[in-house]
């Protein structure tokens, strides 16, 4: 199992949800997250998209506009994305 943030294997389980998903912990970037997770019914194309823009400098706001996603979603994204491109 390795990172989905930084891909380091320096990772542990940590848990399990009542889902039966597992919860793993990475040591190194100190990130949670959950196995298989989705992050929303968006496809990884709006998401990545999304994001990218905001990167650029867009704000949430306009984003939101453009795209058409709640910007509650957006800044979630935007949270649960890691700094390294991959
Ligand atoms: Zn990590």
């Amino acid at each position: 199992m390795k990172c989905r943030c930084c891909g380091s294997t320096n990772v542990i389980k940590y848990g399990k949800l009542k889902s039966g998903k597992r919860v793993y912990y990475c040591k190194d970037c100190h990130r949670y997250w959950v196995e298989n997770a989705t992050f929303s019914k968006y496809p990884d194309s709006v998401r990545n998209r999304a994001v990218s823009l905001v990167k650029q400098g867009k704000s949430v706001r306009e984003v939101s506009k453009e795209l058409l996603i709640p910007k509650s979603t957006i800044y979630k994204w935007v949270a649960k994305t890691c700094d390294e491109e991959r």
